[in-house]
């Protein structure tokens, strides 16, 4: 190519320069530096520190062309404006879940858990081999952020109450820290959910200002100290069955690199997502195990009743949440039919191994 056509064709010196600049490719020398934001206290267990791993795999698995810079709820941008700061690239990754954007976007809750929905193992399996990804990323786009399964915390525990829950009429006038659908759910049970940060659970059940508390699981909950706040402890995590926690990748940024570098982003987020399941598997039997022998916690299942009622309001929760637009309704429609195919499997699989082992 002439070097006149060669200035032409990259616009370089003309007025047309900035719109037609060819994309910025990364050659195999460069040396990139990521900031992560994350909507988790920093080094919080778990959540925050499988983030700082999703970092150290990106930046070790690349040889530092790309190092990666965790920053904790605040630090940079708040908890609930990861997203956003992605999205205008203040900075190139984020961590969090999918449900914190749902003032934003509302159905992109469908992505990190629904009441009574799938689990851990049935959400990666929705989002690798259902067609979950393509419409997560779709539902993304126009953001210009692409995302990743990049955690889950398995089924969460039902919550720390200071009142009994022994019927539906006990959840009249109960007043729960329970956030997103879940929430909702609760309310039109007759109780009143707020939203409170995780610094905030222990002193308002322990003063008395909240009846109750959802946090995760054993493990994170033991943390906290919930056990001297509250007398019982409830399962299972009707609310969240198997939260999926996401990475979020500035699309700009990452179209940006070259393949490898691509590859190596996309697989550390796949691992990440695997590791921090099983990491909470371990952290949490161990925790239950201290809970319930060296703190004689007074460890309970929701009647069935109960649980029966949240399941009904569950499913009129969900329902609604798929007629707000079109986008939720194909999201919905996709994951449902997953769903019901999973469970009609695991029904006779993992289930009825779980009955009988
Ligand atoms: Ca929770």
């Amino acid at each position: 190519m002439k070097r006149r056509d060669f200035i032409k064709k990259a616009g370089i010196g003309g007025v047309a320069a900035s719109s037609v600049a060819a994309p910025a490719i990364v050659s195999a020398k460069t040396k990139l530096k990521w900031k992560m934001v994350t909507t988790w206290p920093k080094n919080f267990p778990v959540l925050g520190t499988g983030a700082n791993e999703l970092a150290r795999l990106i930046t070790e698995m690349s040889d530092k062309r790309i190092s990666v810079k965790v920053y904790g709820a605040g630090e940079l941008v708040p908890a609930f404006e990861v997203f956003d700061a992605v999205s205008r690239g203040t900075a190139q990754m984020g961590h969090g879940a999918a449900y914190y954007w749902k003032g934003k976007i509302e159905e992109a809750q469908f992505f990190s858990t629904v009441p009574f929905g799938m689990n851990a193992q049935e959400m990666t399996a929705w989002l690798y081999h259902g067609g979950g990804m393509e419409l997560w990323e779709e539902t993304y786009a126009p953001f210009g952020v692409l995302p990743a399964a990049a955690g889950n915390t398995t089924v969460q525990m039902a919550g720390w109450f200071n009142k009994e829950i022994n019927s539906v009429a006990d959840l009249k006038g109960l007043k729960m820290r329970i956030p997103g659908l879940g929430g909702e759910v609760l309310r039109r049970a007759g109780g009143t959910p707020v939203n409170l940060p995780g610094g905030e659970l222990f002193t308002s059940l322990k003063t008395g200002a909240i009846d109750a508390t959802e946090w995760v699981g054993p493990y994170n909950d033991l943390a906290f100290g919930l056990y001297k706040a509250a007398k019982y402890y409830y399962y299972p995590g009707w609310h969240e069955p198997g939260t999926t926690l996401e990475a979020v990748i500035n699309k700009k940024a990452f179209e940006a690199l070259d393949k490898d570098l691509q590859s190596i982003v996309k697989n550390a987020c796949r691992m990440v997502n695997q590791d921090m399941s099983t990491e909470f598997t371990a952290k949490n039997n161990a925790a239950l195990d201290t809970l319930v022998n060296k703190y004689k916690v007074d460890v309970r299942k929701l009647p069935d009743d109960v649980l029966g009622k949240l399941k009904g309001l569950s499913e009129e929760v969900v329902t609604e949440l798929a007629g707000k637009n079109e986008a939720a309704k194909k999201i919905y429609q996709s994951y449902d039919k997953f769903r019901k195919q999973v469970m009609a499997w695991h029904d006779i699989s993992e289930k009825i191994y779980f009955n009988v082992r």
